[in-house]
């Protein structure tokens, strides 16, 4: 692949993810709010871990039913469609169609390999990375409501 046909890839993509129907869907199921025993139930179903990363999520971790049927096939709102993930995983992921996200996968963790390895594209963008943090990070001190989500907060 080339540079060119990355960009297009990524492009295409975007406008896939921002016409798609399921995403319109997954908007308007979003809202309701599961009661604290199918929250914990949702949680139990993986051992308290996190579906999208594997990791543990800790009791005072911020975390979310994330509906993972809700798309074409119907998924109702039953306490089967959901799986926890953290809050910081499932803002990350849920806004992605799966190709966009492999390839989101892909790019991140050949750039890990490059900032480890401190290639001179791995210092630019481990910069551009770390400053583009600090910034975020300041903002979300300014805007503390942003952060937390509401205890029943469900996810598509
Ligand atoms: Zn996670």
């Amino acid at each position: 692949m080339t540079l060119e046909g990355l960009q297009s890839e990524l492009r295409k993509l975007h406008k896939q993810r921002l016409e798609s129907p399921a995403r319109a869907e997954a908007r308007r199921l979003r809202r309701r709010a599961l009661t604290p025993v199918e929250r914990a139930t949702v949680l139990k179903s993986t051992g308290s871990k996190c579906h999208l990363c594997g990791g543990p999520i800790a009791t005072d971790q911020s975390w979310q039913a994330d509906h993972v049927l809700a798309h074409s096939g119907g998924g109702a709102h039953t306490i089967n469609n959901y799986l926890p993930a953290h809050t910081l995983c499932n803002n990350y992921r849920w806004a992605y169609l799966p190709d966009e996200f492999q390839l989101i996968l892909k790019l991140g963790v050949w750039v890990r390999t490059q900032v480890e390895r401190g290639t001179s594209i791995g210092i630019a963008v481990g910069q551009g990375f770390t400053a583009h943090e600090r910034r975020r990070e300041s903002r979300r001190r300014l805007k503390p409501s942003m952060t937390r989500q509401p205890s029943g907060a469900v996810s598509d």
